[in-house]
Formats: C-alpha cells, sequence, structure tokens
C-alpha cells in the first residue's frame, strides 16, 4: 500500500495547494477529499433536492458518478459526463457544503470511496487532505499534518487565490469552520499529529516544510 501523507486544516489555511505541491515535488498522487463533499452538494442543488433532508441526500449517492482526473492545476472533476470543476467552487455550493458533509451516511460512504482511492495509488505515495484525513480517513498515515494559519491570514490567502466572484468574505469562511467544527475537530492535532502553522511562512516554505515532514 502506498505511503500516505495526511493533510487536515480550516478552509483558506492552504492545504489544497501546499498538497499538490508536495506531492508534485515528491511524486506522488493527490487525493482533494472536499471535492467529493463539494461535488455531492452542487448534485444536490442541481436537482433541487433540500439538503436539509439527510435521505434525500443520501438517496443521491446512488447514481453519484464521481470522477476525478489529475490536472495541470490540480484536479479535474467529473460527475458522469459533466465537468463540475469550477462549478464546485462557487460561492453558493461553498454556502452549502456543510449540510451535506455533516450527514454521517454521506461522510462513511465518501470514506469507502476515499479508502479505495488511496488503495488505488499507483506511483509510491500519495498526499490526502481535508478535515478528518488524520483522524478518520487515514490515521495511520505514515505522517500526519495539521495545517493552520490565523484566521486573518487565512483570509487573505483566499480572497487572492480566488477569482473576485468567488472570494469568500471572513465571515463566509468563519461560518463554514463554525458549522464544519461541529461534524469534525479540525482545529486541534489528534495525537500524533505534527501541527504546521505557516502563518509567518510563505508559500514555498510551507511546501519545504510538508516536504521535509516526509523525509524525516
Ligand atoms: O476543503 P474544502 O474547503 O474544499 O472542503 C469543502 C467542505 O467539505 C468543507 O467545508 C467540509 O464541509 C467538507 N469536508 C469534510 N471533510 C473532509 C473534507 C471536506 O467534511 N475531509
Amino acid at each position: 500500500s502506498p505511503i500516505v501523507v495526511a493533510v487536515d486544516g480550516p478552509a483558506g489555511s492552504g492545504k489544497s495547494s501546499v498538497s499538490i505541491a508536495a506531492a508534485e515535488r515528491l511524486g506522488y498522487a493527490f487525493l482533494d477529499t472536499g471535492a467529493a463533499y463539494r461535488a455531492l452538494a452542487w448534485l444536490g442543488l442541481e436537482r433541487g433536492v433540500d439538503l436539509d433532508d439527510a435521505d434525500a441526500v443520501v438517496a443521491l449517492l446512488d447514481d453519484f458518478d464521481y470522477r476525478t482526473v489529475p490536472g495541470a492545476d490540480g484536479t479535474i472533476v467529473h460527475i458522469g459526463l459533466h465537468d463540475v470543476t469550477t462549478a464546485i467552487r462557487e460561492p453558493r455550493v461553498s454556502a452549502v457544503v456543510s449540510d451535506v458533509a455533516r450527514i454521517p451516511a454521506v461522510r462513511s460512504a465518501l470514506n469507502e470511496t476515499f479508502r479505495r482511492l488511496i488503495d488505488a495509488t499507483q506511483v509510491p505515495g500519495i498526499v490526502v487532505e481535508g478535515r478528518d484525513i488524520t483522524t478518520v480517513v487515514a490515521p495511520d498515515a505514515a505522517v500526519r499534518i495539521l495545517l493552520t494559519a490565523s484566521e486573518e491570514v487565512r483570509i487573505a490567502r483566499r480572497s487572492k487565490d480566488l477569482a473576485p466572484a468567488q472570494a469568500a468574505t471572513a465571515g463566509q469562511l468563519r461560518e463554514r469552520d463554525r458549522r464544519d467544527a461541529q461534524v469534525v475537530d479540525f482545529m486541534t492535532a489528534a495525537p500524533g499529529v505534527t501541527t504546521l502553522d505557516s502563518t509567518d511562512l510563505d508559500f514555498d516554505q510551507t511546501v519545504d516544510a510538508v516536504v521535509a515532514l516526509v523525509h524525516e
């Protein structure tokens, strides 16, 4: 089985871009678990499903044909034949993704998918990022990292990364973290998890720190 590098952290911590760059440096694959929650939320919106209705959301999983392809700037996400790579980052999806993510049956189904994708890794290792990778999805990972940054820095980075139309306001980011934290505690490092605070690090320094932890 592959060497797993598990990276958890709050919204805007830079998890995705740092994990992609670290995976590239290491010659590892990369798995963005948040993209699957976003894709399911997108499908729910598309079908007009009441996302507070857990049974209706779980029913969506029956024909949730989630596929990913590695792309130049991250993962290309398809649902069936539909390319939803950009759509799943829209604020309307960010606003409701926590509703989908708090349903236990959704979490267990997606966790099975994630474990299957990890097991299918063709290269020596895989960087997996999300909220509960170090604790639930891959608690036995060789390297377990909690990537944090001050809230101020996270909001600033988020607005710089995204197109203006996608930039989350401070309030939106805070609200999503507040709701997500009721489901999984991604703000405290579990035993054996290394906290990497990137508040005073630039992007390359943060990637270097992740790669160094893998080489330790
Ligand atoms: O990482 P990202 O911000 O794209 O994740 C989108 C949403 O997916 C989170 O706000 C959270 O609700 C959910 N999520 C989760 N568990 C994960 C990854 C993401 O609940 N492992």
